[in-house]
């Protein structure tokens, strides 16, 4: 049994029943992974909504009434009359992943989605609602390292904690796509743009780097907790494609696994067919 990680899965069907035409984040992606995992034996523990006072914790009162009223106009993400019930129980799910050092696999994602909405002048919302890490970071009030895998910079989260020193914030992401920002690091923000397709080496190489200079500050301030925003699209040919593969899922949970922390993941993007076999390897990896 690990320390570090409870290998419990967080989910709920309920995060099925929305689904918007033609979509790239689709129902699909995460009913699979379930099964996936499911077949595979895990454990999944339902979550139920984060209150509005949790999400206040991450968002303004306005934005929250906004998206309640079903009022966000956004290219990419689109409304939805429920929209607010589902986001808060993917916020609510990131919660639970976060006290039980668990896995939320839930939809709508969230790292793209700032304070007050679109993030860090962001061109869109980067089908995120309600930012789930951050409200998961702010519920457990403990001193966190973020580590964003996902291929797309995590604007959202960057924007809600920057210079908080509380937070270290780390995203490996490819450069020249959606969202357009994390080209540098600043305060406590640390970025590694990556080119396109730059392969498991290179990636691995970047997270160990990246681990290594946070580390001495990490320990001399007493940090707690590592929580990783999982995305698995920088996996080869999806849509941040990094050229990554199922291995190095595996590898990217022993890399974090060193580092010898409680850790909690909740689910980004990765479109890939593969994204429940990723989570899996990750997992593992963490856990071994
Ligand atoms: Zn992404």
């Amino acid at each position: 049994m690990s320390k570090i990680f409870s290998g419990k899965i967080i989910f709920s069907k309920r995060c099925l029943e929305y689904q918007y035409p033609f979509h790239i984040e689709s129902r699909l992606r995460v009913e699979k992974s379930y099964e996936f995992l499911r077949d595979l034996g895990y454990k999944f523990i339902e979550p139920i909504e984060a209150n509005e006072h949790w999400i206040l914790n991450a968002h303004s009162k306005d934005y929250i009434d906004e998206l309640k009223k079903n009022e966000v106009k956004d290219v990419d993400t689109p409304g939805h009359e429920n929209i607010y019930y589902y986001a808060s129980l993917s916020a609510g799910s990131a919660i639970i992943a976060a006290r039980t050092l668990g896995f939320s696999l839930m939809r709508p994602p969230g790292h793209h989605v700032g304070v007050k909405g679109i993030a860090l002048n962001a061109p869109t919302l980067g089908f995120c609602y309600l930012n789930n890490i951050a409200i998961a970071i702010r519920a457990i009030d403990k001193k966190t390292i973020i580590i964003d895998i996902d291929g797309h910079h995590g604007n959202g989260t960057q924007e809600i904690f920057f210079g908080d020193e509380n937070v270290i914030f780390i995203s490996l992401h490819r450069k020249g796509i959606y969202p357009g920002t994390g080209l540098t690091s600043e305060k406590n923000c640390f970025n590694y743009p990556l080119e396109a397709d730059c392969g498991e080496k290179v990636y691995l190489k970047t997270l160990e780097n990246a681990l290594n200079k946070i580390e001495k500050m990490a320990r001399k301030n007493n940090f707690e907790i590592i929580a990783v925003s999982f995305g698995a699209d920088a996996f080869k040919g999806d849509i941040a494609s990094l050229g990554l593969n199922e291995k190095t899922y595996f590898e990217i949970g022993r890399l974090i696994a060193k580092f010898n922390m409680p850790v909690f993941a909740v689910l980004e993007g990765g479109y890939t067919l593969k994204l429940g076999e990723c989570i899996h390897n990750f997992i593992q990896g963490l856990m071994e």
